[in-house]
């Protein structure tokens, strides 16, 4: 069944939610810290999904901070989970262990669904906001003791119960195996772009020649979707549209792009690479398709292939650097490469560049940092009054990473004029150096 952790440091309130989650009141549940008790499972069912939950306790009496055993026990749990349920307190904000439990969290790459306890009165509001800056997600805000936002809570598992179910091939499945062996991340890359632009050739320059598909007979015999190579030391998955759309042409189909395809290979990917033809490049379907990457919120790099039937290059390299920047403003700053990929000239280029854009979809901005900068661009440039009063911004922070979101908290958050949204949106681009990814600003209602 699927597999839920209860996981933050001790105190939170995690055996009243796991309690309140299982239908039951098994745990002996104290507001005092350090109570002995061993790590839980349930079997209970949420919405139409059946699943075990797991209550991550283990500490040891009289023991305050984070043991060895404790977090030897949120590892564990955190491993054998399909979805973490991260718990923080909102009355207490969030403290140096919170931040500690969470960074396991993030670096087992496992969903997340981010919950604030506590969350009955008014003195948790300034711990709620807090808890945007963990970088997982937004939280919702809760009170397991007394029976408030466990709806909430109960709807995420249930979507990300089904949402497993149903992507099981793409993206999730994909992050479980790279998981499982222990090694590296390997890097999830994916070709897409129209027929004949030149991806078949550029997976097989990127897997090399003893995996090359010669016929149709090899595109037919192999149908991994993904192939696990190595780049310079680090490990990638490719995935390869090019295997799929082989076997159609085998089968005597008309040669088309097929968006299910396209889509598949996009949420498949951490870095999507847009092939463009360069003869015939920034056509319509080009656009849609990085339309999609973006929509997706997927890292980008756009490589123009066949560049060795192009002359003038350096014109032509100029027009389509500004043809670039005027058709794609949603992933301003984007790496626009040219390759050949029959004669792998451009590949090096093309994948430092896609390993970039991998650490820009990453990166975390410290909330001070971005509260200096959100002062500054306030004063800058004033947002709009509505009814004579100003709208306020008051507290940004980044919610998430891959890719960058930010939460700003605002007054009057439906009267901010879209220009607004896009004046920060630019600015945080260009201040933080956040090229070619797309950035998403939240704004919520806050006093
Ligand atoms: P796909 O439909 O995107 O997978 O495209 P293919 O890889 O099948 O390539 C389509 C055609 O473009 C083939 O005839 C390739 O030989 C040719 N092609 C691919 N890359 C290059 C390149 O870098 N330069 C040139 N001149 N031709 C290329």
């Amino acid at each position: 069944s699927f597999t839920v952790a209860i996981v933050g440091r001790p105190n939170v309130g995690k055996s009243t939610l796991f309690n309140r989650l299982a239908g039951r009141r098994l745990a002996l549940v104290d507001d005092q810290p350090g109570l002995t008790r061993d790590r839980r499972e349930a079997e209970t069912e949420i919405g139409t999904c059946e699943v075990t939950l797991v209550d991550t306790a283990g500490l040891e009496p009289g023991d305050t901070g984070l043991t060895a055993r404790m977090r030897e026990q949120t590892e564990a749990a955190i491993a054998q989970a399909d979805l973490v349920l991260f718990l923080i307190d909102a009355r207490a904000g969030v403290i140096a262990s919170d931040e500690i439990f969470a960074e396991l969290v993030r670096s087992s790459g496992k969903p997340v669904v981010l919950a604030a306890n506590k969350c009955e009165g008014r003195a948790a509001e300034a711990g709620l906001y807090e808890a945007f800056a963990l970088g997982l997600g937004e939280p919702l805000p809760i009170s397991a003791e007394h029976g408030l936002g466990i709806g909430d809570v109960s709807v995420a598992i249930e979507d990300a119960c089904l949402a497993k179910g149903e992507g099981q091939e793409s993206g999730q499945g994909a992050e479980a195996d790279a998981e499982a062996d222990e090694g590296p991340h390997a890097l999830r890359i994916a070709i897409v772009g129209r027929p004949n632009v030149g991806k078949s050739t550029l997976v097989n320059a990127l897997l090399g020649e003893e995996r090359m598909i010669t016929g149709p007979e090899a595109g037919i015999t192999r149908d991994a979707i993904a192939s696990e190579i190595d780049w310079d030391g680090r490990p990638l998955r490719v995935f390869d549209t090019a295997g799929l759309r082989k076997k159609a042409r085998v089968e005597g189909k008309a040669e088309e792009l097929s968006v299910g395809d396209t889509l598949k290979a996009i949420r498949f990917a951490e870095v999507v690479v847009l092939l463009l033809d360069a003869e015939t490049p920034f056509e319509k379907q080009d656009l849609q398709i990085a339309a999609l990457i973006a929509q997706e919120g997927r890292a980008l790099v756009i490589a123009v292939n066949k560049w060795d039937l192009v002359r003038e290059r350096e014109k032509r390299l100029n027009e389509l650097r500004e043809a670039c920047e005027r058709l794609l403003p949603q992933v301003r700053g984007v790496a626009l490469v040219t390759v050949s990929a029959k004669s792998g000239k451009g590949i090096d280029k093309l994948m430092k560049a896609v390993l970039a854009a991998d650490e820009v979809w990453n990166r975390r901005m410290p909330t001070h940092a971005l509260n200096q900068w959100l002062a500054a661009a306030l004063e800058a440039h004033p947002p709009p009054a509505r009814s004579g009063r100003r709208i306020k911004l008051r507290y940004m922070t980044q919610a998430n990473a891959r890719p960058p979101t930010f939460v700003v908290f605002c007054s009057l958050p439906k009267a901010l004029p879209d220009s607004y949204s896009r004046y920060l949106v630019n600015g945080l681009r260009e201040s933080f150096d956040l090229p070619g990814v797309p950035i998403r600003l939240n704004l919520r209602k806050g006093k």
